[in-house]
């Protein structure tokens, strides 16, 4: 699975709280990954930070 935020994210933070791993807050301000490349152990955390995600800017498959 890979993982890319788009330009939608408003800097919640949500996704940083449910999956650490793999989501930062970026130097700008808004969501970053640290991989686009999805270990499979944490991809369940990824889908569900996908479907948490306000604004829909968590694109991952
Ligand atoms: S949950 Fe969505 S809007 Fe919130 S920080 Fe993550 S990518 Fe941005």
């Amino acid at each position: 699975m890979k993982v890319h935020v788009n330009a939608n994210c408003i800097s919640c933070g949500l996704c940083v709280s449910l999956c650490p791993n793999v989501f930062h807050i970026t130097e700008g301000g808004t969501a970053g990954v640290y991989s686009q490349e999805v270990a499979p152990e944490l991809e369940a955390q990824v889908q569900e930070a996908a479907g948490s995600c306000p604004v829909s800017a968590i694109e991952a498959g």
